[in-house]
């Protein structure tokens, strides 16, 4: 096993008979961890191929692909645009702290009012965007496209190299992550994605679709659970937050608020309730996402514990 792999000695697992891990692809990269970063790597190298210098992008004023973006342009020396949903700061008031990164990573931040917003995957609205702008490669919002299911396909042969897993089990939010995962998994093994917002039963339409066009074909070998959102995206709550801490209390591992910690909720609940069969080896995946955490305790004020 490498150090990215961690045994979670949970005692509903052991009851259940579950060997646990949990893969830690938050430590990944010491600036770049994460699904964000696999997602980026192969789009990365296209822009590249493409002669492009300018990478562009959107997302919300929190996301974490907008500050891998920001990060991944400093290190590799790209020039970055995001495009950040909602409305510009008032004049005087700090940038919050996802944003104030973006900017020290050289970020150049817009803001788009939100019916703006919504046209972000327009062919007519990006043809604007790269008039004002100038020629950019383009990131869609999460960063999910054909390239980036490349590059999380590469987590399941990660992990295969360290460890006979039975099911990877990982948050969802576009869903290109775990549709990355399902073209890289082999024979029976399987996935199991958490959804992190309200209502996702859509989602599995949406890996279908990704699957389909990177790899041809929509996979069986999964499951999609959409009971764990804790009242939708970045929705928390008491038992949540109680959960985090105990989490971080037992295995020294800190969750991010609005993926990871419901994803591990949702499996050990699901271990709980039998879900996976006796003497299987689940591996979990901590995709990372800590870098919401500032911004979080700027608004909600501190985890503590
Ligand atoms: C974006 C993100 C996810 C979800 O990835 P998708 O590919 O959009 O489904 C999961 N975990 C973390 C930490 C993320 O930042």
């Amino acid at each position: 096993m490498n150090e990215l792999l961690q045994e979670l000695n949970e005692p509903v697992a052991v009851a259940q008979g579950v060997r646990l891990l949990l893969w830690r692809d938050d430590l990944a990269h010491p600036d770049l961890p994460g699904n964000k970063a696999r997602k980026l790597k192969y789009n990365l190298q296209a822009a590249r191929a493409q002669g492009h210098d300018t990478l562009l992008t959107f997302g919300g004023a929190y996301s974490n692909h907008l500050a891998a973006v920001a990060t991944a342009g400093r290190l590799l020396g790209f020039r970055t645009f995001g495009l950040v949903r909602g409305d510009a700061p008032t004049a005087g008031t700090a940038l919050n702290p996802t944003l104030t990164q973006a900017a020290a990573d050289g970020m150049d931040l817009h803001y788009l009012d939100r019916s703006t917003y919504r046209r972000r995957a327009e062919p007519d609205f990006l043809a604007e965007v790269q008039a004002r702008f100038g020629p950019a490669y383009v990131l869609p919002e999460g960063g999910t496209n054909a390239l980036a299911l490349h590059g999380c396909a590469e987590l399941a042969s990660e992990i295969r190299a360290q460890v006979a897993f039975d099911t990877l089990a990982l948050a969802v939010g576009t869903g290109g992550t775990l549709a990355g995962l399902l073209t890289g998994l082999r024979g029976p093994e399987q996935a199991l994605g958490v959804a992190a917002l309200k209502n996702g039963s859509f989602l599995r339409a949406e890996v279908d679709e990704l699957t389909q066009q990177a790899a041809g074909q929509a996979f069986a070998n999964y499951s999609l659970q959409t009971d764990y959102h804790f009242g939708g995206y970045a929705k928390y709550s008491a038992e949540l937050l109680a959960f985090i801490k105990q989490f971080r209390l037992r295995h020294g591992v800190l969750l991010d608020p609005i993926y990871t910690s419901k994803m591990m909720f949702g499996v050990l609940d699901l271990i709980r309730q039998g879900h996976f069969a006796r003497g299987s080896t689940v591996v979990a995946i901590h995709t990372g996402g800590q870098q919401a955490w500032a911004g979080w305790q700027q608004r909600f004020g501190r985890l503590g514990g």
